[in-house]
């Protein structure tokens, strides 16, 4: 097997079957806007008469607007298609592990507001918290039209995306949470964290890049746990049939035979050994604390680590290394050579980024050529990924 060739991949951009992705249109006019239809049209890889078939009835349906740029000099002045501001707004609901955060966004892009606090051990405390913080947003902005709510949550979902299946890491089972959240009329929309980072992460390459839009890759988000997102073809993968909702529970899979208790009833876990939370266990090993000694969280780790602590820059080290173990493994069943990082561990990888890459590199995918690793953005593990979803979910229903 010429093993150099075996993950040459897509990059190049196929032509955009546009029939089935108005929604892979209206993602990179929020992306880019505002866009000359003839750059939309190149970037899809479509014709441009195709193009104006598509955004024309929602230019006259007040969705979206063209204007004329102001040039300078006599040439022809461009027009530009982007969102039409119909004072219509979207709320995000991140649920996480320690902290949760509610916020707001509209078309344009912008993360208007956000409220941050500590998780409440129990769900329905935690959700009348957050239906308190989106009341007041909704008080804050009477005049405006609220259009759907997305929620992250730090588990798996069902398929209908209404409820949380089970959150491990919070001990949460099988909460309707569209209902306990319930507003009359509007949709609220239940999304596994990891995937809804990937939604983020998927606009945030369009926003980057010139390259083609039918992306691929897998996001893992490490945090309290790991989870991973899946994009295929640019669209977000959640499994099929029965197990819809649960693809991408990585975060469980064994690396360590007979290794430390997970919350999930299993041993050695890849979370109990690559995940941010798991640093601290990490950083003390088999030692016994020194009296008065308080073990510490992973951003004073890496804190330690900027300013030479040895054994602070050896534990994010070893993260990496677990972290690379899995990846490989990840990229072997899945066949996705492109990585993008997400969650609290991005603010360590200077010190991860290298012995990940080395335990990549061990394994059958590290010696083909073509794969890469990324540190994602923050905000797409927190606030960004769930207001991604509630947009998402109200352009799909345009
Ligand atoms: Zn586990």
């Amino acid at each position: 097997m010429n093993s150099s060739t075996a993950f040459q991949t897509e990059l190049a951009a196929p032509a955009v079957n546009i029939a089935n992705k108005r929604s892979l249109l209206l993602r990179l006019i929020r992306a880019e806007q505002p866009i000359t239809r003839t750059d939309i049209a190149q970037r899809l890889g479509i014709d441009k008469s195709t193009v104006t078939e598509n955004v024309k009835p929602l230019i006259d349906a007040g969705v979206l607007r063209e204007d004329t740029l102001d040039a300078k000099g006599q040439g022809r002045r461009p027009r530009v298609i982007s969102f039409a501001d119909r004072g219509e707004y979207f709320i995000g609901v991140n649920l996480g592990v320690r902290r949760s955060q509610v916020g707001i966004t509209t078309l344009k892009g912008d993360i208007e507001d956000e409220e941050d606090f500590e998780t409440p051990k129990e769900s329905s405390i935690a959700l009348r918290t957050a239906r308190r913080y989106i009341d007041q947003i909704m008080r804050r902005n009477t005049g405006r039209t609220l259009r759907s709510i997305g929620v992250s949550v730090p588990g798996m979902t069902d398929t209908d995306r209404r409820s949380l299946l089970y959150a491990p890491n919070l001990n949460w089972q099988s909460i309707d949470i569209a209902k306990a959240l319930g507003l009359e009329g509007i949709r609220v929309v239940v999304e596994n964290d990891s995937t809804a980072a990937a939604m983020y992460e998927a606009r945030m390459k369009i926003r980057d890049s010139d390259e083609g839009l039918m992306t691929n890759f897998i996001l893992v988000r490490s945090g309290t746990g790991i989870g991973v997102g899946l994009v295929i073809g640019s669209e977000v993968y959640r499994g099929s049939g029965l197990t819809r909702g649960i693809a991408g529970e990585f975060g469980h899979m064994t690396i360590v035979a007979g290794g430390k208790q997970c919350v999930c009833g299993n041993r050695g876990c890849w979370e109990k050994y690559a995940s941010a939370a798991a640093a601290a266990s990490l950083y003390v090993g088999d030692r016994r604390l020194r009296p008065g000694e308080t073990i510490p969280r992973f951003v004073e780790i890496v804190a330690k680590a900027e300013n030479g602590d040895n054994r602070s820059r050896r534990t994010l080290e070893m993260i990496g290394d677990y972290l690379g173990i899995g990846i490989a493994n990840v990229i072997m069943g899945i066949g996705i050579p492109r990585v993008i990082i997400s969650g609290r561990l991005v603010y360590g990888w200077k010190f991860i980024e290298d012995p990940l890459r080395e335990a990549i590199s061990r394994s059958i995918v590290g010696k083909a050529e073509g794969w890469s690793v990324e540190a994602g953005s923050p905000a797409g593990a927190a606030i960004g990924g769930a207001l991604e979803v509630a947009v998402e979910d109200h352009l799909a229903v345009l």
